[in-house]
């Protein structure tokens, strides 16, 4: 069992706290064991020391919308993943979870895969096959006859067939959690992202059976009504949360938002693609500027995270990373926590979103997310202060996923630099 000691000139634990100065973390195994001032923290003789004293240690992040197994396309992405076999699509998925986890990205929370191809790499991973972070799979997600991705081949109708998929993948596939479509989706060019997929009792049943066993239920909805439905219905947390209006454009609901709150349905922003596709094309992404009425743009997206915040709706770090070209798979993740500072999250709020509060959201936070005695040893050291200058997410010094040492990545700088917190 290899012991390892990190002494960083900083230490983030993940829950919101303030950096500390000339902390320590002892980790035996897979676990972390000591957590503490560096003096008081032991020194067992056979330890691996990793000094860095120009630089923090983090939770490794978590990123709760991901897709490992579709091809970064060029062109259409849906054509080029059907023109590729289950096992080309695992090869493919092997590959982007080693990415994740060398950006330190140390869990992932696959949201749709075509069969069990996420499931394949799941296992592979947990069997040290491949590097990859930690992987939590919802398989196909569930959606109705020709909705979202129905292509994935997750279709089922009304309450008794949505219940019963929803066994089947928790029970006989082993997801770790479902992925419902509750609305239309932009890929799938038949559906409309404004609409309700189901109506509330479909969503009941399948929150049902999935809190029934203790596991984590999340929904894609861009429409004000699908968001309503399945917030109301105790869906965990939706993805992407654009609040889009019959018309397809910004239609911001505060009694939504404000339910959402209240009940504790978190989001995951999904906004870090928008960004950078917008800042490749040299466009201006000025949230502050944007108002309801709006298409659906980055600044769009960017603004409804901010007026989600503040109507007291808890936010996590999500990409939806799937098919961006030139960028890597953990750097996206690093854009989203980036982009939380920017609409105007400090950088611990921000990694905390990344980190404890992504956990919880998973129902993982036994397991991960904070840095403290007793959590599996997931930990992301960067030169600099990221506490500070949040970019400094970027410079990857060291990753331990559950103990094991990865080389880090070092990744490109943002596509463009944002702006500094004002
Ligand atoms: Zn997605």
């Amino acid at each position: 069992m290899d012991t390892i000691r990190i002494h960083p000139g900083h230490l983030i634990d993940g829950t919101g706290q303030p950096a500390r100065h000339d902390w320590a973390v002892l980790i035996e195994g897979e676990t972390i064991v000591a957590v503490g001032p560096d003096a008081g923290v032991p020194r067992p003789a056979h330890a691996r020391h990793i000094d860095v004293p120009d630089g923090t240690a983090l939770p490794g992040l978590i990123d709760a919308h991901v897709h490992l197994v579709l091809p970064r396309s060029h062109g259409s992405m849906l054509d080029e993943m059907q023109a590729l076999s289950d096992d080309e699509l695992v090869v493919l998925g092997a590959a982007s979870a080693e990415r994740f986890v060398r950006a330190g990205v140390t869990t992932v929370f696959d949201c749709g895969a075509r069969g069990d191809t996420a499931f394949r790499i799941r296992d592979a991973v947990n069997k040290g096959l491949v590097l990859g972070p930690r992987t939590l799979v919802s398989g196909r997600p569930v959606t109705r006859t020709g909705g979202h991705c129905w292509w994935w081949g997750g279709e089922a109708d009304g309450v008794e067939a949505v219940r019963a998929a929803v066994v089947k993948l928790l029970d006989e596939e082993g997801a770790d959690g479902i992925k419902m479509m509750a609305t239309g989706g932009y890929m799938t060019t038949t559906t409309n992202p404004a609409e309700s997929a189901y109506p509330r009792e479909v969503f009941e049943a399948a929150v049902e059976e999935t809190h029934r066993r203790g596991r984590y239920i999340t929904a894609h909805a861009h429409g004000v009504e699908g968001m309503r439905l399945a917030s109301e219905a105790g869906i965990d947390c939706l993805q992407h949360a654009s609040m889009i209006g019959p018309e397809r454009n910004w239609q911001f609901n505060e009694e939504v938002a404000r339910g959402m709150a209240s009940r504790g349905t978190r989001a995951a922003m999904t906004m870090a693609q928008g960004i950078r596709v917008a800042r490749e094309k040299g466009e201006v992404v000025d949230w502050r500027g944007a108002k309801r009425g709006d298409p659906l743009t980055a600044a769009m997206w960017m603004a409804d995270a901010r007026a989600l915040a503040d109507a007291g709706v808890e936010l996590v770090v999500g990409t939806d990373m799937t098919s961006v070209v030139d960028t890597d798979h953990g750097e996206e993740t690093i854009l989203e926590i980036e982009a939380f500072v920017e609409i105007g999250f400090t950088p611990l709020q921000a990694i905390r979103a990344a980190t404890s509060l992504a956990a919880a959201n998973l129902k993982i936070d036994g397991i991960t997310g904070t840095l403290a005695p007793g959590r599996s040893a997931d930990i992301l050291v960067v030169g600099g202060q990221p506490h500070r200058d949040i970019h400094d997410l970027r410079n990857g010094r060291a990753v331990l996923r559950a103990g094991r040492s990865v080389l880090p990545t070092p990744l490109q700088p943002p596509p463009l630099r944002l702006s500094p917190v004002d």
